[in-house]
């Protein structure tokens, strides 16, 4: 009896853990028409440091295989995504908010909840052009923590950037994401609850 127990509970975890890691995806593999510019894998980012060890994305499935269509959608545009971020290990959290301890712009690692990137439910991109590579205007540089970064920052003096900020948020809504107030670039998964708080490498992952 005790036996069957303890095996009831080694399996449960057992397809948890599956769960969790067969769900997270890169992207590329996914849709390699999807650009990377992976800041975190640089030392342009407001660390300063580089703190990923490779240029990669990995985002649970669901929300891939959405911006999968999102990509689609703006090809007919000449236009595509570039993502800056995506899956973010909880031992990198801590890193920002060392250096950031603002819950304006960086999620609390410490409070259980983390960031909803520490669960592969959230994505940091822009919109750029096909033809060129450029990104388009957009209110503010990608991490900038300042007042121009916010949505609907009622100072936005260029109407460019607003009306591509509001094409990428009307194109991320209808995908099931939502946006952070104080990030432009910054989209959530609906379901996000739904994912544990990971604290995997990307050098585990691949
Ligand atoms: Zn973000």
């Amino acid at each position: 009896m005790f036996n069957k127990k303890i095996f009831s509970i080694f399996i449960f975890y057992i397809l948890f853990f599956v769960y969790i890691f067969s769900n997270l995806v890169e992207v590329i593999k996914i849709n390699p028409n999807i650009k990377l510019d992976i800041r975190y894998a640089t030392e342009n980012n407001f660390t300063k440091k580089i703190v990923y060890p490779s240029a990669q994305c990995f985002l649970q499935q669901e929300l891939v295989k959405e911006l999968d269509l999102i990509q689609k959608e703006l090809e007919n545009d000449g236009l595509g995504l570039k993502i800056y971020d995506g899956y973010r290990p909880l031992s990198v959290q801590k890193i920002f908010w060392d250096i950031c301890p603002n819950p304006n712009y960086v999620a609390n690692p410490y409070n259980g909840r983390g960031s909803k990137h520490n669960r592969g439910t959230a994505v940091d991109l822009t919109l750029i052009d096909l033809k060129t590579g450029q990104e388009l205007e957009m209110p503010s540089e990608f991490d900038e923590f300042t007042d121009r970064a916010h949505r609907y920052y009622s100072k936005m003096t260029s109407e460019v950037a607003k009306k591509n900020c509001k094409k990428l948020e009307d194109l991320m809504h209808a995908h099931g994401f939502t946006g952070e107030k104080t990030e432009w670039w910054h989209y959530n998964w609906k379901d996000w609850e739904k994912f544990a708080v990971l604290d995997i490498s990307f050098n585990e992952l691949n």
